[in-house]
């Protein structure tokens, strides 16, 4: 059935950018893969192969450290050949557990589960490092695990970033399987109503599960739909209170990829080891949505993508909330939705100039905040009086007030720094 969404009337208009997404293409075999331990959010996985090892596909090498973690699995196998520090794309350097290619890929995944119970699901969730795939690769088993009770789960579709379109690559061919494991994520969160939340601007995955016979909400194209407050309120038009979870809404939010990912380490065991990546932007020979491995080097995905060409900015993920990086050192992760290579004429190359008080950074801000105000005391470093007089902590780090800004400033990044400066205080 479809459901009428509500409004929310902040944000920004973005152009698409987006490709027919179609059916995704397996990436060629690799010879290497660098599979990073800290892909998560929480403490990095500690390595428990060393060098020298054989290791078959979907066995675990590395486990999860405290509550939050994840454990990471071999997504190809072969020999451990070390765990490296090497650069991570992003200008600084990471651990990585490095594997060549064996001659044979033989697979080590759990037995399948039939039938199981709400604790089943959540160890074999735990037991295959599953987080959120939509970004923020949060342990998808202690999400699942709320500390209030919940009544409702969203399966956010709504891929609302331009430029990428792995999700609705998902949703359009594997409808079932994705159906199948938010029924999982049911069962472990005891809940019975489901809304499958996407964007208009994907009328072929809206149709496949309105003939499934689920509740779809079909999402007003706005940015950042997708962003969980902003996705609660549209879907059901409750508010999750300042400073508190989705959860104290009485809504869990699970994105589609993730919802896949709970389907085949149920039904197939196999671990989060692999995931589709959008490869694409202007300077690319041909965009691809691509099923990479976890720890395929972006040059490859390149590569199967014909080569790049007059890219001037690469980003990981989306451009509004994705990474810039620093060249092609970059690998895919559990939370990896794309790549972007982008040409001089889709960047702005231009130097920001002095604020004009224009209040356009405020009028779009889903959070209501005021990130001129924001940029002002960062700059200052004046963090507390960033946090007391304009919210800084409320915000999702959507980027809208730096997209809308006339004057260029980079006000998420400052909005950023304020939160990473308040975050380190005592
Ligand atoms: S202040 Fe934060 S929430 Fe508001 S528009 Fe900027 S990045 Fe988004
Ligand atoms: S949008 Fe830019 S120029 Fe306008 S008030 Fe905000 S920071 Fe200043």
């Amino acid at each position: 059935m479809i459901i009428r969404p509500k409004a929310f009337f902040r944000g920004v208009r973005l152009a698409g950018h987006k490709f027919p997404a179609g059916a995704a293409e397996r990436l060629p075999a690799l010879p290497e893969v660098f599979i990073p331990l800290a892909q998560h959010a929480g403490a990095p996985a500690l390595p428990v192969v060393e060098a020298g090892q054989s290791v078959r596909r979907g066995e675990r090498i590395a486990a999860a450290q405290g509550a939050v973690s994840a454990d990471v699995h071999a997504s190809i196998a072969g020999t451990v050949t070390g765990i490296v520090t090497r650069p991570d794309g992003r200008g600084n350097t990471a651990q990585f557990i490095a594997i060549a290619a064996g001659e044979t890929q033989e697979d080590a995944f759990l037995p399948p589960l039939s039938d199981p119970s709400k604790e089943e699901i959540l160890q074999r969730i735990a037991a295959c490092g599953i987080v959120g795939m939509g970004g923020a690769g949060f342990p998808s088993h202690v999400k699942l695990a709320p500390p209030v009770p919940v009544d409702t789960l969203i399966l956010n579709g709504a891929e609302c970033e331009p430029y990428l379109t792995c999700d609705d690559a998902l949703m359009q061919k594997k409808t079932r399987e994705v159906l199948r494991g938010a029924r999982y994520m049911m069962q472990a969160l005891g809940v019975e109503k489901l809304l499958i939340a996407i964007e208009r601007n994907k009328p072929e995955a809206i149709a496949a599960f309105d003939a499934a016979g689920y509740d779809v909400v079909p999402l007003k194209k706005q940015y950042p739909m997708g962003a969980e407050k902003q996705l609660i309120y549209c879907c059901t038009g409750r508010k999750v209170p300042l400073g508190k979870l989705p959860a104290h809404a009485g809504v869990i939010v699970q994105n589609v990829a993730t919802a896949f990912a709970v389907y085949e380490a149920v039904e197939l065991g196999k671990p989060l080891i692999e995931r589709i990546v959008t490869v694409t932007g202007g300077g690319i020979a041909q965009p691809k949505n691509l099923v990479c491995p976890v720890g395929a080097p972006l040059s490859a995905l390149a590569a199967a993508c014909g080569g790049e060409h007059d890219a001037v900015k690469l980003v990981a993920g989306g451009p509004m909330t994705g990474a810039a990086l620093t060249g092609t050192d970059a690998v895919v992760t559990k939370t990896t939705g794309g790549f972007l290579f982008l040409t001089a004429r889709e960047t702005d190359t231009e130097d920001p100039t002095p604020c004009i008080n224009c209040g356009k950074c405020a009028d779009v801000c889903p959070m209501k905040l005021m990130p001129m105000q924001t940029a002002f005391y960062t700059n200052a470093k004046e963090y507390e009086n960033a946090a007391k007089y304009s919210g800084v902590l409320a915000c999702i780090e959507c980027g809208a007030c730096s997209y809308i800004c006339p004057a260029r400033r980079p006000l998420a990044q400052s909005i950023k720094t304020a939160k990473a400066e308040l975050r380190r205080k005592p």
